[in-house]
Protein backbone atom coordinates (compact mmCIF):
# COMPACT_ATOMS: atom_id res chain seq x y z
CA UNK A 1 0.00 0.00 0.00
CA UNK A 2 1.02 3.61 -0.87
CA UNK A 3 1.80 5.72 1.82
CA UNK A 4 -0.86 8.32 1.82
CA UNK A 5 0.49 12.12 3.16
CA UNK A 6 -2.00 14.35 3.28
CA UNK A 7 -6.02 13.86 4.32
CA UNK A 8 -8.33 15.46 6.93
CA UNK A 9 -10.90 12.96 8.36
CA UNK A 10 -13.84 14.05 10.23
CA UNK A 11 -15.28 11.15 12.55
CA UNK A 12 -18.68 12.16 13.39
CA UNK A 13 -19.44 9.64 16.50
CA UNK A 14 -15.71 10.06 17.77
CA UNK A 15 -17.07 9.32 21.09
CA UNK A 16 -18.97 5.98 19.93
CA UNK A 17 -18.24 2.64 20.35
CA UNK A 18 -17.46 2.08 16.56
CA UNK A 19 -15.09 4.38 16.77
CA UNK A 20 -13.82 3.51 19.92
CA UNK A 21 -13.32 0.14 19.72
CA UNK A 22 -12.43 -0.43 15.81
CA UNK A 23 -12.43 2.59 13.57
CA UNK A 24 -9.81 4.91 15.60
CA UNK A 25 -7.76 2.07 16.53
CA UNK A 26 -7.78 0.60 12.24
CA UNK A 27 -5.97 4.34 11.79
CA UNK A 28 -3.29 4.00 14.28
CA UNK A 29 -2.10 0.58 12.85
CA UNK A 30 -2.18 2.14 9.18
CA UNK A 31 -0.19 4.88 10.80
CA UNK A 32 2.11 2.84 12.89
CA UNK A 33 2.15 0.47 9.40
CA UNK A 34 3.64 3.57 7.85
CA UNK A 35 0.65 3.88 5.51
CA UNK A 36 -0.34 7.39 6.66
CA UNK A 37 2.13 10.16 6.67
CA UNK A 38 2.10 13.24 9.36
CA UNK A 39 0.27 15.59 7.26
CA UNK A 40 -3.34 13.49 7.72
CA UNK A 41 -5.11 15.19 10.32
CA UNK A 42 -8.13 13.24 12.30
CA UNK A 43 -10.92 15.40 13.51
CA UNK A 44 -13.06 13.39 15.96
CA UNK A 45 -17.18 15.28 16.52
CA UNK A 46 -19.29 14.72 19.18
CA UNK A 47 -21.49 16.33 21.43
CA UNK A 48 -19.55 15.28 24.82
CA UNK A 49 -17.58 18.15 26.15
CA UNK A 50 -14.36 17.19 26.92
CA UNK A 51 -11.11 18.86 25.74
CA UNK A 52 -8.38 17.62 22.95
CA UNK A 53 -6.04 16.00 25.39
CA UNK A 54 -8.96 14.10 27.26
CA UNK A 55 -10.03 12.44 23.77
CA UNK A 56 -6.58 11.85 22.99
CA UNK A 57 -6.19 10.24 26.47
CA UNK A 58 -9.84 8.27 25.56
CA UNK A 59 -8.75 6.78 22.84
CA UNK A 60 -5.36 6.00 23.79
CA UNK A 61 -6.73 3.61 26.62
CA UNK A 62 -9.45 1.92 24.01
CA UNK A 63 -6.70 1.47 21.30
CA UNK A 64 -4.98 -0.31 24.33
CA UNK A 65 -7.95 -2.41 25.46
CA UNK A 66 -8.93 -3.23 21.89
CA UNK A 67 -5.49 -3.83 20.49
CA UNK A 68 -3.46 -6.76 21.52
CA UNK A 69 -0.11 -5.85 23.07
CA UNK A 70 2.20 -6.57 20.03
CA UNK A 71 -0.21 -3.76 17.89
CA UNK A 72 0.48 -1.04 20.23
CA UNK A 73 3.60 1.16 20.45
CA UNK A 74 4.14 3.94 22.84
CA UNK A 75 6.52 6.08 20.24
CA UNK A 76 4.14 5.43 17.75
CA UNK A 77 1.14 6.04 19.57
CA UNK A 78 2.43 9.48 20.33
CA UNK A 79 3.30 10.47 16.69
CA UNK A 80 -0.40 9.40 15.68
CA UNK A 81 -1.78 11.06 18.41
CA UNK A 82 -0.83 14.61 17.50
CA UNK A 83 -2.36 14.16 14.15
CA UNK A 84 -6.07 13.63 16.56
CA UNK A 85 -8.06 16.73 17.46
CA UNK A 86 -11.55 16.84 18.85
CA UNK A 87 -14.56 19.74 17.94
CA UNK A 88 -17.93 19.67 20.09
CA UNK A 89 -20.26 19.75 18.03
CA UNK A 90 -23.80 19.08 18.33
CA UNK A 91 -25.03 17.58 14.34
CA UNK A 92 -28.46 18.73 15.19
CA UNK A 93 -27.15 22.59 15.52
CA UNK A 94 -26.45 24.11 12.71
CA UNK A 95 -24.26 26.88 14.28
CA UNK A 96 -21.99 24.15 15.58
CA UNK A 97 -20.37 23.68 12.19
CA UNK A 98 -18.61 26.87 12.21
CA UNK A 99 -16.28 25.49 15.46
CA UNK A 100 -15.60 22.57 12.43
CA UNK A 101 -15.15 25.03 9.67
CA UNK A 102 -12.25 26.80 12.01
CA UNK A 103 -10.23 23.42 12.31
CA UNK A 104 -10.88 22.77 9.10
CA UNK A 105 -9.31 26.21 7.84
CA UNK A 106 -6.56 26.30 4.90
CA UNK A 107 -7.34 22.65 4.07
CA UNK A 108 -9.41 23.02 1.21
CA UNK A 109 -7.21 21.24 -0.95
CA UNK A 110 -6.67 17.99 0.91
CA UNK A 111 -8.99 15.06 0.35
CA UNK A 112 -11.51 15.49 3.30
CA UNK A 113 -13.05 12.30 4.11
CA UNK A 114 -16.37 13.03 6.47
CA UNK A 115 -16.98 9.45 8.54
CA UNK A 116 -20.53 9.42 9.77
CA UNK A 117 -19.97 7.04 12.61
CA UNK A 118 -23.71 7.86 14.00
CA UNK A 119 -26.94 6.94 13.80
CA UNK A 120 -28.62 7.01 10.40
CA UNK A 121 -31.17 9.03 11.50
CA UNK A 122 -28.60 12.29 11.80
CA UNK A 123 -27.47 11.47 7.94
CA UNK A 124 -29.29 14.30 6.62
CA UNK A 125 -28.86 16.46 9.10
CA UNK A 126 -25.20 15.95 8.83
CA UNK A 127 -24.87 16.55 5.62
CA UNK A 128 -26.93 19.78 5.01
CA UNK A 129 -25.22 21.25 7.95
CA UNK A 130 -22.05 20.43 6.33
CA UNK A 131 -23.00 21.82 2.75
CA UNK A 132 -24.27 24.82 4.41
CA UNK A 133 -21.44 25.56 6.30
CA UNK A 134 -19.34 25.22 3.38
CA UNK A 135 -17.47 21.89 4.55
CA UNK A 136 -18.29 20.04 1.50
CA UNK A 137 -14.99 20.83 -0.87
CA UNK A 138 -15.05 18.98 -4.34
CA UNK A 139 -12.06 16.54 -2.68
CA UNK A 140 -14.84 15.63 -0.02
CA UNK A 141 -16.30 11.86 1.06
CA UNK A 142 -18.87 10.97 2.93
CA UNK A 143 -18.41 7.88 4.72
CA UNK A 144 -22.09 5.97 5.56
CA UNK A 145 -21.91 3.53 8.06
CA UNK A 146 -24.33 0.61 8.25
CA UNK A 147 -27.39 0.34 8.82
CA UNK A 148 -28.65 2.69 5.54
CA UNK A 149 -32.17 2.54 7.00
CA UNK A 150 -34.69 0.27 8.10
CA UNK A 151 -36.59 -0.72 5.11
CA UNK A 152 -36.46 0.40 1.08
CA UNK A 153 -38.22 3.53 1.94
CA UNK A 154 -36.11 4.68 4.44
CA UNK A 155 -32.90 3.46 2.37
CA UNK A 156 -34.10 5.73 -0.68
CA UNK A 157 -34.83 8.58 1.84
CA UNK A 158 -30.95 8.67 2.89
CA UNK A 159 -29.99 8.13 -0.28
CA UNK A 160 -32.19 10.86 -1.65
CA UNK A 161 -31.20 12.90 1.13
CA UNK A 162 -27.23 12.51 1.45
CA UNK A 163 -27.56 12.43 -2.79
CA UNK A 164 -27.98 16.14 -3.00
CA UNK A 165 -25.48 16.91 -1.15
CA UNK A 166 -22.67 14.37 -3.08
CA UNK A 167 -22.44 13.25 -6.14
CA UNK A 168 -22.43 9.37 -6.22
CA UNK A 169 -18.49 9.13 -6.44
CA UNK A 170 -17.90 11.17 -3.14
CA UNK A 171 -20.07 8.48 -0.90
CA UNK A 172 -19.30 5.97 0.26
CA UNK A 173 -21.01 3.25 2.03
CA UNK A 174 -19.23 0.89 4.42
CA UNK A 175 -20.22 -2.51 4.72
CA UNK A 176 -16.99 -3.81 6.95
CA UNK A 177 -17.47 -7.38 6.63
CA UNK A 178 -16.12 -6.51 2.57
CA UNK A 179 -12.51 -5.63 4.74
CA UNK A 180 -12.11 -8.69 5.42
CA UNK A 181 -9.38 -10.48 3.90
CA UNK A 182 -11.24 -13.82 3.91
CA UNK A 183 -14.12 -12.45 2.49
CA UNK A 184 -12.11 -10.31 -0.55
CA UNK A 185 -9.95 -13.61 -1.07
CA UNK A 186 -13.38 -15.08 -2.08
CA UNK A 187 -13.24 -12.91 -5.70
CA UNK A 188 -9.09 -14.17 -5.80
CA UNK A 189 -10.74 -17.50 -5.55
CA UNK A 190 -13.41 -17.15 -7.82
CA UNK A 191 -11.58 -15.51 -10.51
CA UNK A 192 -8.02 -16.40 -10.10
CA UNK A 193 -8.34 -19.96 -10.38
CA UNK A 194 -9.57 -22.23 -12.80
CA UNK A 195 -10.06 -24.78 -10.83
CA UNK A 196 -13.21 -23.55 -9.31
CA UNK A 197 -15.14 -21.57 -12.20
CA UNK A 198 -16.35 -24.86 -14.11
CA UNK A 199 -18.07 -26.10 -10.91
CA UNK A 200 -19.69 -22.93 -9.81
CA UNK A 201 -22.69 -23.30 -11.13
CA UNK A 202 -26.46 -25.54 -10.60
CA UNK A 203 -25.27 -28.46 -12.79
CA UNK A 204 -22.70 -29.27 -9.74
CA UNK A 205 -23.05 -27.47 -6.84
CA UNK A 206 -26.04 -28.56 -4.81
CA UNK A 207 -26.41 -25.78 -2.09
CA UNK A 208 -24.80 -22.92 -0.42
CA UNK A 209 -24.69 -22.32 3.43
CA UNK A 210 -23.81 -19.26 4.98
CA UNK A 211 -23.47 -18.94 8.81
CA UNK A 212 -23.03 -15.85 10.68
CA UNK A 213 -23.47 -16.99 14.31
CA UNK A 214 -22.59 -14.89 17.27
CA UNK A 215 -22.26 -15.98 21.05
CA UNK A 216 -22.50 -12.96 22.21
CA UNK A 217 -26.16 -11.28 23.11
CA UNK A 218 -27.05 -7.67 22.59
CA UNK A 219 -24.00 -6.53 24.89
CA UNK A 220 -26.33 -3.39 26.61
CA UNK A 221 -27.78 -2.02 22.90
CA UNK A 222 -30.80 -3.60 23.16
CA UNK A 223 -32.51 -0.36 22.88
CA UNK A 224 -30.86 -0.18 18.84
CA UNK A 225 -31.13 -3.78 18.13
CA UNK A 226 -35.26 -3.79 19.51
CA UNK A 227 -35.42 -1.39 16.06
CA UNK A 228 -33.29 -3.74 13.78
CA UNK A 229 -33.18 -7.30 14.47
CA UNK A 230 -31.44 -10.13 13.00
CA UNK A 231 -32.87 -9.83 9.79
CA UNK A 232 -32.24 -5.89 9.12
CA UNK A 233 -28.62 -6.19 11.53
CA UNK A 234 -27.23 -8.99 9.59
CA UNK A 235 -29.17 -10.20 6.83
CA UNK A 236 -29.94 -7.02 4.95
CA UNK A 237 -26.15 -6.60 5.11
CA UNK A 238 -23.62 -8.62 5.11
CA UNK A 239 -25.26 -11.75 4.21
CA UNK A 240 -26.67 -10.44 1.15
CA UNK A 241 -23.12 -9.00 0.29
CA UNK A 242 -21.90 -12.57 0.87
CA UNK A 243 -24.24 -13.95 -1.27
CA UNK A 244 -22.98 -11.45 -4.33
CA UNK A 245 -20.00 -11.97 -4.34
CA UNK A 246 -20.07 -15.61 -4.46
CA UNK A 247 -23.08 -15.36 -6.85
CA UNK A 248 -21.98 -12.49 -9.24
CA UNK A 249 -20.90 -13.45 -13.10
CA UNK A 250 -17.00 -12.43 -13.52
CA UNK A 251 -17.08 -8.84 -13.75
CA UNK A 252 -15.70 -7.52 -17.14
CA UNK A 253 -12.17 -5.55 -14.66
CA UNK A 254 -11.57 -4.65 -11.44
CA UNK A 255 -13.03 -1.13 -11.63
CA UNK A 256 -15.05 -0.52 -8.69
CA UNK A 257 -18.49 -0.16 -11.22
CA UNK A 258 -17.79 -3.24 -12.79
CA UNK A 259 -17.19 -5.61 -9.79
CA UNK A 260 -20.67 -3.57 -8.26
CA UNK A 261 -22.94 -3.98 -11.58
CA UNK A 262 -22.37 -7.52 -11.09
CA UNK A 263 -23.34 -7.56 -7.67
CA UNK A 264 -26.46 -5.73 -8.47
CA UNK A 265 -27.90 -7.92 -10.85
CA UNK A 266 -27.30 -10.87 -8.12
CA UNK A 267 -29.86 -8.47 -5.69
CA UNK A 268 -32.03 -8.05 -8.14
CA UNK A 269 -32.71 -11.88 -9.19
CA UNK A 270 -32.88 -12.48 -5.73
CA UNK A 271 -36.57 -14.31 -5.83
CA UNK A 272 -39.00 -12.29 -2.91
CA UNK A 273 -39.97 -14.03 -0.37
CA UNK A 274 -43.72 -13.79 0.63
CA UNK A 275 -46.94 -14.72 1.16
CA UNK A 276 -47.11 -18.31 2.43
CA UNK A 277 -42.91 -18.40 1.42
CA UNK A 278 -42.16 -16.36 4.81
CA UNK A 279 -43.82 -19.60 6.63
CA UNK A 280 -41.73 -22.30 4.51
CA UNK A 281 -38.85 -20.65 3.87
CA UNK A 282 -37.92 -18.68 6.84
CA UNK A 283 -37.39 -19.40 10.37
CA UNK A 284 -37.11 -16.63 13.24
CA UNK A 285 -36.14 -17.40 16.75
CA UNK A 286 -35.75 -15.31 20.03
CA UNK A 287 -32.63 -16.31 22.55
CA UNK A 288 -34.02 -17.40 25.86
CA UNK A 289 -31.93 -17.53 29.54
CA UNK A 290 -29.41 -20.52 29.13
CA UNK A 291 -25.57 -20.08 29.87
CA UNK A 292 -22.02 -19.59 28.17
CA UNK A 293 -19.22 -21.32 28.92
CA UNK A 294 -20.85 -22.50 32.19
CA UNK A 295 -21.62 -19.04 32.88
CA UNK A 296 -25.88 -17.96 32.78
CA UNK A 297 -26.77 -15.42 30.76
CA UNK A 298 -29.86 -13.52 30.47
CA UNK A 299 -32.72 -14.22 27.65
CA UNK A 300 -33.28 -11.23 25.22
CA UNK A 301 -36.54 -10.12 26.89
CA UNK A 302 -34.54 -9.55 30.01
CA UNK A 303 -32.01 -7.58 28.50
CA UNK A 304 -32.14 -3.65 29.19
CA UNK A 305 -34.11 -1.78 26.24
CA UNK A 306 -35.82 -4.65 25.25
CA UNK A 307 -39.76 -4.32 25.61
CA UNK A 308 -41.26 -7.56 27.45
CA UNK A 309 -43.17 -8.25 25.02
CA UNK A 310 -40.91 -8.21 22.15
CA UNK A 311 -41.27 -10.12 18.88
CA UNK A 312 -37.61 -8.57 17.88
CA UNK A 313 -35.53 -11.94 16.09
CA UNK A 314 -32.11 -12.38 17.47
CA UNK A 315 -32.19 -15.19 14.91
CA UNK A 316 -32.68 -15.54 11.55
CA UNK A 317 -32.64 -18.42 8.67
CA UNK A 318 -33.82 -18.32 5.53
CA UNK A 319 -33.87 -20.15 1.91
CA UNK A 320 -32.82 -17.52 -0.41
CA UNK A 321 -33.46 -18.11 -4.54
CA UNK A 322 -31.72 -16.45 -7.25
CA UNK A 323 -33.55 -16.19 -10.40
CA UNK A 324 -30.34 -16.61 -12.83
CA UNK A 325 -29.27 -19.15 -15.38
CA UNK A 326 -26.12 -20.40 -13.24
CA UNK A 327 -28.10 -20.38 -9.81
CA UNK A 328 -31.88 -21.30 -10.58
CA UNK A 329 -32.72 -24.44 -8.44
CA UNK A 330 -28.99 -23.85 -6.01
CA UNK A 331 -30.44 -22.95 -2.52
CA UNK A 332 -28.53 -20.39 -0.29
CA UNK A 333 -29.39 -21.09 2.98
CA UNK A 334 -28.56 -18.21 5.02
CA UNK A 335 -28.27 -18.16 8.53
CA UNK A 336 -27.49 -15.60 11.55
CA UNK A 337 -28.05 -15.41 15.54
CA UNK A 338 -26.85 -14.35 18.58
CA UNK A 339 -26.04 -16.70 21.57
CA UNK A 340 -25.40 -19.00 19.83
CA UNK A 341 -22.91 -22.46 20.45
CA UNK A 342 -20.11 -20.35 19.31
CA UNK A 343 -18.83 -17.70 17.38
CA UNK A 344 -18.80 -19.13 13.97
CA UNK A 345 -19.09 -17.65 10.32
CA UNK A 346 -18.26 -19.47 7.35
CA UNK A 347 -19.30 -20.67 3.88
CA UNK A 348 -20.17 -24.02 2.77
CA UNK A 349 -20.55 -24.95 -0.96
CA UNK A 350 -22.07 -28.35 -0.84
CA UNK A 351 -21.36 -30.34 -4.31
CA UNK A 352 -23.68 -32.78 -5.89
CA UNK A 353 -23.14 -36.03 -5.08
CA UNK A 354 -20.95 -38.87 -8.16
CA UNK A 355 -23.05 -41.83 -9.01
CA UNK A 356 -22.84 -44.60 -7.02
CA UNK A 357 -22.26 -46.71 -10.23
CA UNK A 358 -19.01 -48.11 -9.11
CA UNK A 359 -19.29 -48.82 -5.85
CA UNK A 360 -22.87 -51.16 -6.06
CA UNK A 361 -20.58 -54.05 -5.85
CA UNK A 362 -18.66 -53.24 -2.90
CA UNK A 363 -19.38 -52.72 1.04
CA UNK A 364 -19.64 -48.79 0.06
CA UNK A 365 -23.54 -47.89 0.90
CA UNK A 366 -22.89 -44.88 0.10
CA UNK A 367 -20.62 -41.28 -1.01
CA UNK A 368 -20.63 -38.45 1.01
CA UNK A 369 -20.59 -34.96 -1.44
CA UNK A 370 -17.64 -32.60 -1.76
CA UNK A 371 -17.83 -29.67 0.20
CA UNK A 372 -15.52 -26.29 0.02
CA UNK A 373 -15.73 -24.54 3.38
CA UNK A 374 -14.55 -20.71 3.74
CA UNK A 375 -13.50 -20.31 6.85
CA UNK A 376 -13.95 -16.70 7.64
CA UNK A 377 -14.12 -16.16 11.51
CA UNK A 378 -12.73 -16.47 13.90
CA UNK A 379 -10.62 -18.60 12.19
CA UNK A 380 -9.80 -17.68 8.18
CA UNK A 381 -9.29 -20.56 5.58
CA UNK A 382 -10.20 -22.93 3.40
CA UNK A 383 -10.70 -26.28 4.02
CA UNK A 384 -11.85 -28.93 1.13
CA UNK A 385 -13.59 -32.54 1.70
CA UNK A 386 -13.47 -35.35 -0.18
CA UNK A 387 -13.71 -39.01 -0.51
CA UNK A 388 -10.83 -40.88 -0.34
CA UNK A 389 -10.08 -44.94 -0.24
CA UNK A 390 -9.55 -45.77 3.51
CA UNK A 391 -6.40 -48.09 3.75
CA UNK A 392 -7.07 -51.95 3.82
CA UNK A 393 -8.28 -54.61 2.16
CA UNK A 394 -11.99 -53.94 1.06
CA UNK A 395 -13.17 -50.69 -0.58
CA UNK A 396 -13.84 -48.05 2.10
CA UNK A 397 -14.57 -44.54 0.80
CA UNK A 398 -14.02 -41.70 3.90
CA UNK A 399 -14.18 -38.23 4.09
CA UNK A 400 -10.78 -36.24 4.39
CA UNK A 401 -9.99 -33.05 4.81
CA UNK A 402 -7.47 -30.35 2.92
CA UNK A 403 -7.04 -27.33 5.03
CA UNK A 404 -5.51 -24.03 3.94
CA UNK A 405 -4.89 -21.54 6.99
CA UNK A 406 -4.47 -18.34 6.75
CA UNK A 407 -2.58 -17.46 9.50
CA UNK A 408 -0.09 -20.50 8.53
CA UNK A 409 0.72 -18.99 5.46
CA UNK A 410 0.59 -15.26 5.79
CA UNK A 411 1.49 -15.36 9.64
CA UNK A 412 -0.84 -12.97 11.47
CA UNK A 413 -1.31 -9.16 12.17
CA UNK A 414 -3.49 -6.87 14.06
CA UNK A 415 -6.31 -6.19 12.38
CA UNK A 416 -9.90 -4.75 13.25
CA UNK A 417 -11.35 -5.31 10.02
CA UNK A 418 -11.52 -1.59 8.90
CA UNK A 419 -7.94 -0.86 7.61
CA UNK A 420 -8.69 -2.00 4.38
CA UNK A 421 -11.80 0.19 4.06
CA UNK A 422 -10.77 3.29 6.07
CA UNK A 423 -7.58 3.09 3.70
CA UNK A 424 -10.08 2.77 0.82
CA UNK A 425 -11.84 5.46 1.34
CA UNK A 426 -9.08 7.69 1.90
CA UNK A 427 -7.14 7.47 -1.39
CA UNK A 428 -11.07 6.92 -3.51
CA UNK A 429 -11.09 3.38 -4.41
CA UNK A 430 -15.09 2.58 -3.80
CA UNK A 431 -15.01 -1.53 -5.08
CA UNK A 432 -15.62 -2.37 -1.88
CA UNK A 433 -18.44 -0.29 -0.60
CA UNK A 434 -22.12 -0.08 -1.33
CA UNK A 435 -23.74 1.55 -4.39
CA UNK A 436 -26.89 3.27 -3.97
CA UNK A 437 -29.08 1.25 -6.57
CA UNK A 438 -27.16 -1.74 -4.61
CA UNK A 439 -28.43 -0.83 -1.15
CA UNK A 440 -32.12 -0.30 -2.15
CA UNK A 441 -31.71 -3.93 -4.68
CA UNK A 442 -31.31 -5.14 -0.92
CA UNK A 443 -34.42 -4.47 0.67
CA UNK A 444 -37.34 -6.63 -1.23
CA UNK A 445 -37.01 -9.67 1.32
CA UNK A 446 -38.36 -7.17 3.78
CA UNK A 447 -41.44 -8.89 3.82
CA UNK A 448 -39.95 -11.45 6.69
CA UNK A 449 -39.65 -8.78 8.79
CA UNK A 450 -43.41 -8.43 9.37
CA UNK A 451 -43.75 -11.90 9.26
CA UNK A 452 -45.02 -13.27 13.05
CA UNK A 453 -42.09 -15.06 14.34
CA UNK A 454 -41.35 -18.87 14.93
CA UNK A 455 -40.05 -18.90 18.28
CA UNK A 456 -37.11 -21.35 18.61
CA UNK A 457 -34.57 -21.62 21.54
P1 LIG B 1 -22.84 4.90 19.85
O1 LIG B 1 -21.87 4.20 20.72
O2 LIG B 1 -24.22 5.12 20.34
O3 LIG B 1 -22.18 6.29 19.44
C1 LIG B 1 -22.89 7.31 18.80
C2 LIG B 1 -21.97 8.46 18.57
O4 LIG B 1 -22.70 9.52 17.98
C3 LIG B 1 -21.37 9.00 19.85
O5 LIG B 1 -20.06 9.43 19.61
C4 LIG B 1 -22.25 10.20 20.17
O6 LIG B 1 -21.51 11.11 20.93
C5 LIG B 1 -22.51 10.72 18.76
N1 LIG B 1 -23.72 11.53 18.65
C6 LIG B 1 -24.99 11.17 18.96
N2 LIG B 1 -25.82 12.20 18.72
C7 LIG B 1 -25.07 13.21 18.25
C8 LIG B 1 -25.36 14.53 17.83
N3 LIG B 1 -26.59 15.04 17.86
N4 LIG B 1 -24.33 15.29 17.39
C9 LIG B 1 -23.05 14.81 17.37
N5 LIG B 1 -22.74 13.57 17.74
C10 LIG B 1 -23.73 12.78 18.20
O7 LIG B 1 -23.00 4.14 18.45
P2 LIG B 1 -21.92 3.20 17.73
O8 LIG B 1 -22.06 1.83 18.25
O9 LIG B 1 -20.59 3.86 17.78
O10 LIG B 1 -22.48 3.17 16.25
C11 LIG B 1 -22.43 4.27 15.36
C12 LIG B 1 -23.11 3.85 14.05
O11 LIG B 1 -22.38 2.77 13.50
C13 LIG B 1 -24.53 3.34 14.24
O12 LIG B 1 -25.31 3.67 13.14
C14 LIG B 1 -24.35 1.83 14.30
O13 LIG B 1 -25.50 1.14 13.90
C15 LIG B 1 -23.22 1.63 13.33
N6 LIG B 1 -22.42 0.43 13.56
C16 LIG B 1 -21.92 0.17 14.80
C17 LIG B 1 -21.15 -0.98 15.00
C18 LIG B 1 -20.55 -1.29 16.34
O14 LIG B 1 -19.88 -2.33 16.45
N7 LIG B 1 -20.71 -0.45 17.35
C19 LIG B 1 -20.91 -1.85 13.94
C20 LIG B 1 -21.41 -1.53 12.67
C21 LIG B 1 -22.16 -0.38 12.50
P3 LIG B 1 -22.12 12.14 21.99
O15 LIG B 1 -23.15 11.41 22.79
O16 LIG B 1 -20.93 12.59 22.73
O17 LIG B 1 -22.72 13.20 21.16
Amino acid sequence: MQKVDSFDMVLFGGTGDLALRKLVPALYLRHAAGQIGTGARVIAVARTSITREEYRAQIEASCRAHLPPEGFNAAQWRSFAASVDYVQVDATEAGDFRKLCLALEGREEAVRVLYLSTAPSLFTQICDNLAAAGIVTPKSRVVLEKPLGNDRASAELINRSVGAIFSEQQIYRIDHYLGKETVQNLIALRFGNTLFEPLWRRGRIRHVQITIAEQLGVEGRGQFYERTGALRDMVQSHLLQLVCILAMEPPTSNDPDAVRDEKLKVLRALRPIAGGDVQTKTVRGQYRPGAVNGQPVPGYLDEAGVAADSSTETFVALKAEIGTWRWAGVPFFLRTGKRLAKRHTEIAIQFKRAPFVLFRDTPVDSLKANQLVIHIAPDEGISMRFGAKMPGPRVKVGLVEMDFNYEDYFGSTPNTGYEVLLYDGITGDQTLFQRADMVEAGWPMSPVAGAPPHRAR
